[in-house]
């Protein structure tokens, strides 16, 4: 279907029959989701041995009495396991509880109105407007983290190895308020793509050019999630801050929500050990200490980085036939007609899609009325506002496949009849 050499009679062709098959879409009562990025019940059920893996043995290598208060950045063993997903050393880690989102909300926070410690003074200090980098599509969840301390969003754009570096170094060179920059480095959030090692490199040298206390907020949600073997590797953002003398400007963010329970996980954050002393000091106000015991269980359950990438593989058996459905329907159905794009992700828990521009927000409205739920048109911007109305997020992880099959038809069905009818005007 290539709408640009379509005369009009072909345009109403397509739209008369595109409309009949959406009616029986419509009529079939259809109720399927498409929104939800978490794990299904099925990869839950793949760290269910969690329960068990304790006993009564609490024994830990410092004898520390887990039931107990205290240990506020977390276990050695389980800083252990973790160190290497963020790739920093276990002086510069702090396991926390079951959100790394809450990490990243105090980090921001403790940035933003308490300061550095040594490192120097919160950014609003003295009531200074305080800006952030978003590129785009991105996390909505970073982007309310952002609206809700009052901290500015500027939309940089994504390419396919990452953020575009010019736009970012060139915004951050010019205005020193701004603050800091959301990177999802790794199967990125919603696009999938991984950041190449010359934008690693490039985003480890910003603390050189960016205004006083920049921090990267490197968000590795999706660290160990590859669908393959063969899937692109993330170049060590610390080893690269220690090359340009930068150790300070970054935050490293993970949990295991997507490796073992998402509600009932370990999260942890990596920093440089200045960043950790002013973090750990705000951090203390807030609790005496993280729970211990799920720190412990997770290290019996995952052992260690080859116990947690065979425990990856099991996850990937059961989501790669899920993108694979996705990325089925979009070939057969929109190939390269030109009304789709798309990046073909190889991890993480999204595929990200670009209609025409102007179609988003209709596309999404067709498929809910046809029973098909999709992330709301707009979300993976700041603020809501997609300025091209053109991305939507898919997420396959939840339905299972006869139900993707079913949405993904739908879908299909809606963005070649939304394209014909803009077309036909
Ligand atoms: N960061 C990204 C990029 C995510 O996609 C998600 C969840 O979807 C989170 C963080 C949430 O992490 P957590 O469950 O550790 O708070």
């Amino acid at each position: 279907m290539q709408l640009d050499q379509a005369s009009t009679e072909q345009l109403r062709e397509w739209e008369s029959a595109l409309s009949a098959q959406y009616e029986e879409f419509k009529a079939a009562g259809l109720n399927l989701d498409l929104t939800r990025g978490k794990p299904s019940s099925e990869q839950l059920s793949l760290s269910d041995a969690i329960l068990d893996v304790l006993g009564h043995d609490l024994s830990n290598e410092t004898n520390t009495d887990l039931r107990n208060y205290g240990g506020l950045d977390g276990i050695a063993e389980c800083k252990r396991l973790f160190a290497p997903v963020l790739g920093v050393s276990t002086d510069e880690i702090l396991i926390g509880g079951n959100s790394s989102l809450t990490l990243m909300y105090f980090a921001a926070m403790f940035a933003n109105h308490m300061g550095f410690g040594d490192l120097g003074k919160a950014w609003s200090d003295g009531g200074q407007t305080v800006k952030f980098l978003c590129p785009v599509p991105g996390y909505d969840r970073h982007f309310a983290v952002c609206e809700h301390l009052g901290i500015e969003m500027i939309p940089v754009s994504m390419n396919d190895n990452g953020p575009d570096m010019d736009e970012v170094e060139a915004l951050v060179k010019a205005d020193a308020s701004i603050k800091g920059i959301w990177c999802v480095p790794r199967f990125s959030n919603p696009t999938g793509i991984v950041y190449s090692d010359d934008v690693v490199k490039r985003i480890a040298e910003l603390g050189k050019v960016a205004g006083d206390n920049f921090r990267v907020f490197w968000d590795n949600a999706y660290a160990v999630h590859s669908l393959s073997d063969s899937a692109p590797e993330l170049a060590n953002l610390m080893d690269a801050c220690r090359k340009a003398g930068t150790e300070n400007s970054v935050y490293l963010f993970g949990s295991t929500s997507k490796i073992t329970y998402a509600g009932a996980g370990v999260a942890f954050v990596g920093m440089s050990a200045a960043n950790l002393k002013a973090f750990k000091h705000h951090l203390g106000m807030t609790q005496i200490g993280p729970d211990k015991i799920n720190q412990l269980r997770h290290v019996r359950l995952l052992q260690d980085s080859n116990g947690l990438a065979a425990h990856m593989r099991e996850h990937a058996a059961v989501l790669k036939p899920r993108f694979d459905i996705v990325l089925k329907h979009l070939n057969e159905g929109i190939g390269d007609s030109g009304l789709l794009s798309w990046t073909a992700p190889e991890g993480g828990y999204f595929i990200a899609v670009d209609t025409l521009p102007g179609l988003a927000k209709q596309v999404v409205a067709m498929a809910a009325d046809a029973g098909v739920k999709l992330t709301p048109a707009g979300a993976t911007f700041p603020y809501g506002k997609d300025p091209q109305d053109r991305n939507i997020r898919l997420a396959p992880s939840v339905p299972t496949l006869e139900e993707i099959d079913r949405a993904m038809q739908v879908f299909v069905t809606c963005v070649k009849l939304a394209s014909v009818r803009q077309r036909l005007g």
